[in-house]
């Protein structure tokens, strides 16, 4: 029997990409038609244009295409989840819907895939973004490396091809702030990289604003790893130990020499609102900590479906 594969596609406004991205995977797949069966699902993540209405014309005539709409928007990294959760292909493939993942390279994902690995990344060689995402995105995944417990690869975003098995055992994490190459890293299994140079977005502009980038960011550092946590103590024993020297100085002034004691109104001052500005970052660093788990005890559903225009069996997830 052939294998099969699936491509997830998120959709947010992205109606002048769609024709041109159904066109060239269509193409494109012809070529391994003899080889596999394929099985596209595109999951329109509330957009507001007529990209639902694109995708449903699609949908009528390509019976390999699925589409699962959202009743509102819920971010990209959730619209990949829906579509892993209702993929039924032994490899899933994720890409961007603006023509920026070169769909002709997803192809080489699969042969990786067929030599064993269960995880194929692209990584970035070249990127035709601007110098501030080129930046941040350097930044982040430095950061990301120092701090994180797990080791996520530079230079990857969410395309990329999972096993099955993979699949499954995403599919089995449920939080709600989610950071989806954090997880595939951290399942294991075999991974491997295949080099590719990123294109520009081809019409429309990028949905990741600086507050999305943040939250993904924030998603990716607070929900694998412990260190701002740490990071607070350590603050805590350097400032006390920089506090204690400072009592044995009032403490000595008042002693040798009382008149001076107002003197210290400068470091009195200075201490206070240094100490005020550091607990306030902690507070807000066990905030962010708290808020994460006031979600996850909440456990609504990840994503709410409005509609799903297929004949895919439904597995029973939230
Ligand atoms: N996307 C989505 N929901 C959102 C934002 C984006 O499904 O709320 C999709 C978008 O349609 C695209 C992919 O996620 O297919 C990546 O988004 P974008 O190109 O805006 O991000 P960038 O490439 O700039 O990081
Ligand atoms: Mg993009």
């Amino acid at each position: 029997m052939k294998k099969k594969i699936s491509y997830i596609f998120p959709i947010y406004n992205e109606t002048d990409n769609i024709d041109l991205l159904y066109k060239s995977i269509h193409k494109l797949l012809l070529t391994r038609k003899k080889d596999y069966n394929f099985e596209i699902i595109f999951v329109n993540d509330g957009s507001k244009d007529d990209s639902l209405e694109k995708l449903m014309a699609i949908q009528q005539k390509d019976s390999r295409v699925s589409v699962i709409n959202f009743a509102r928007n819920f971010g990209h990294q959730l619209a990949v989840t829906a579509g892993l959760d209702y993929a039924t292909g032994d490899a899933v493939i994720i890409m961007d819907s603006d023509m920026q993942d070169p769909p002709k390279v997803s192809l080489e994902l699969i042969d990786k895939w067929e030599e064993g690995y269960d995880v194929v990344y692209a990584q970035r060689r070249t990127r035709q973004d601007s110098m501030f995402k080129k930046l941040t995105a350097y930044i982040f995944y430095w950061l990301l490396r120092r701090v994180a417990e797990i080791d996520i690869p530079p230079n990857t975003g969410d395309f990329r091809l999972v096993s099955r098995r993979v699949v499954d055992v995403i599919g089995q994490f449920r939080e709600h702030n989610r950071f989806l190459r954090g997880m595939i890293s951290y399942s294991g299994f075999r991974q491997v990289a295949v080099p590719f140079d990123r294109d520009k977005r081809h019409a429309g502009k990028s949905h990741y604003p600086i507050k999305n980038m943040l939250k993904l960011a924030g998603d990716g550092i607070f929900g694998f790893s412990w260190s701002p946590l740490k990071l607070i103590s350590r603050v805590g024993y350097i400032m006390s130990g920089v506090s204690f020297v400072g009592i044995i100085y009032v403490i000595a002034l008042k002693l040798f020499d009382p008149s001076a004691a107002v003197h210290g109104w400068t470091f009195a001052s200075a201490a206070v609102l240094l100490i005020g500005g550091i607990q306030l970052m902690t507070l807000g660093v066990l905030g962010n900590y708290i808020g994460r788990i006031y979600t996850e005890a909440q456990n609504r559903p990840l994503y709410i479906v409005e509609s799903i225009a297929n004949s895919l069996d439904i597995p029973d997830k939230k």
